[in-house]
C-alpha cells in the first residue's frame, strides 16, 4: 500500500501516521520526493480496509499496489532515483559509461585500460577480481590482489570502480576497494547475498539473471531495497533464449519496460548480451537510443591474450569509436554521455 501525504505535513504528523501504520502491523518505508512524501506500507493483507488509513490526519491518498515489489515500484517513488557517487550521478540526464576488462589480469593490463577508459571520457572502470566462471578450471580472478590493482589504477585516472561480489564472505573485503558492487547474473537470486548487500551503503548494480523475468529481477532489487540500501542500478545483460547466433539475446525492450515500472536507473551491457565484439557497437547504440541510463562494455588491448571474455572485448580504437557514435545518439534524445 502506498500512502501519499498531504503537502506541508508536519514531522510530528508523519511520525503519528507511521506509528498508526506500524500498529496495524505494517513495515513502513518513507520516500521524500520533490513534491510529496510517500510512505510504503509492506505486509498489507488482501482484506485490509484502506479507509482505516485514509482517515488518519495528514494522509492525502491511499493506493493499493498490486505488483509484488513495492519499494522498487514507480508508484512508491515517482521521480527517477539518481545515485550520486563522488559527484558522478547515475540515473540523471547523463548516460554513464562503465568500461574495462572482464578480469583484472595484471598491473600493466589494468593501468593500460584505465588510461584508455579515462581518455574516452568515461568515468567508471570495470574489472572482475572474483570471477563466476562456468568451468572450475578457468581463470577464477586475482582476488584481493586484483582489487588493489583496480583501485590503484582507478585512482590514478580519477575513475570510479565497479567490481563483482560473488558471496557474503567477500562483501567487507570488496567494500574496501569498490565504489559500486556488481551482482552478476548468476547471483541475481542469491537472496541471502542480496539481503547482506542491502545492509551496506555502497551502491549496487544488479544484473539480470540468465533466465529471469523482469518481475523476478525487480523482486531481487526489492530484497536489497527492503534491507535498507536504496542505491540499486538494474543492468540488462541478455537472457537465454533458443537463439545461438549470439551468446545471449539482448532484451532491449526491458529498458523502457523497467523505466515504466520502476524508478531505478537502468544500465545495459551489450558485451555479455551478444558475446561478439562486432555486435557490441550496434547494440550499444541501440541501448542508448532505448533510454539506458548507463552502459557497461568490456575493452581489452590484447583480447587474444585475455584470461576471460576475449572474443567480446572491444579493441581500444573500437571503444573510442563506440564512444563517438553513442555521443551522437545521446544528443538526438537530449542526453549526454559521460
Ligand atoms: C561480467 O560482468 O564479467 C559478468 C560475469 O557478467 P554476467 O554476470 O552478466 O555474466
Ligand atoms: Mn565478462
Amino acid at each position: 500500500m502506498v500512502i501519499v501525504l498531504e503537502k506541508n505535513v508536519a514531522d510530528k504528523q508523519i511520525e503519528n501516521i507511521i506509528k498508526h501504520l506500524e500498529d496495524f502491523g505494517f513495515a513502513v518505508h518513507k520516500s521524500t520526493g520533490v513534491e510529496q512524501i510517500v510512505l510504503g506500507a509492506i505486509g498489507v493483507k488482501p482484506d485490509f480496509d484502506t479507509r482505516n488509513v485514509k482517515i488518519i490526519d495528514g494522509v492525502a491518498e491511499v493506493y493499493r499496489i498490486t505488483e509484488p515489489y513495492k519499494l522498487a515500484s514507480r508508484s512508491f517513488q515517482k521521480e527517477n532515483t539518481v545515485i550520486t557517487i563522488k559527484g558522478i550521478p547515475i540515473g540523471g540526464n547523463e548516460v554513464m559509461m562503465m568500461a574495462g576488462p572482464c578480469s583484472i589480469e595484471s598491473e600493466e593490463q589494468i593501468f593500460t585500460l584505465a588510461e584508455i577508459v579515462a581518455k574516452s571520457g568515461a568515468k567508471i572502470l570495470r574489472g572482475g577480481a572474483f570471477k563466476p566462471r562456468t568451468s572450475p578450471y578457468a581463470f577464477q580472478g586475482m582476488g584481493e590482489e586484483g582489487l588493489k590493482l583496480i583501485r590503484k589504477a582507478a585512482d590514478a585516472y580519477n575513475l570510479l570502480v565497479i567490481t563483482e561480489v560473488m558471496e557474503i564472505a567477500q562483501i567487507d573485503l570488496i567494500g574496501k576497494y569498490t565504489d559500486i558492487y556488481q551482482i552478476g547474473a548468476r547471483n541475481m537470486q542469491n537472496f541471502s547475498l542480496l539481503k547482506e548487500l542491502g545492509k551496506t551503503n555502497i551502491p549496487i548494480m544488479l544484473k539480470r539473471g540468465l533466465s529471469a523475468t523482469i518481475e523476478e529481477w525487480l523482486m531481487s532489487a526489492e530484497y536489497i531495497l527492503s534491507s535498507g540500501n536504496r542505491q540499486v542500478i538494474m543492468c540488462e545483460r541478455g537472457i537465454r533464449t533458443f537463439e545461438t547466433a549470439t551468446r545471449n539475446t539482448f532484451d532491449l525492450s526491458s529498458i523502457p519496460v523497467l523505466q515504466k515500472k520502476s524508478h531505478l536507473p537502468v544500465a545495459a551491457d551489450p558485451s555479455h548480451a551478444t558475446g561478439l565484439r562486432d555486435k557490441v557497437l550496434p547494440m550499444a547504440r541501440a541501448a542508448v537510443a532505448a533510454g539506458a541510463d548507463a552502459l557497461m562494455v568490456e575493452v581489452h588491448h590484447q583480447p587474444e591474450k585475455a584470461l576471460s571474455d576475449g572474443p567480446q572485448a572491444l579493441l581500444p580504437e573500437q571503444f573510442m569509436e563506440l564512444m563517438k557514435q553513442i555521443r551522437l545518439i545521446a544528443e538526438v534524445i537530449g542526453r549526454k554521455i559521460a
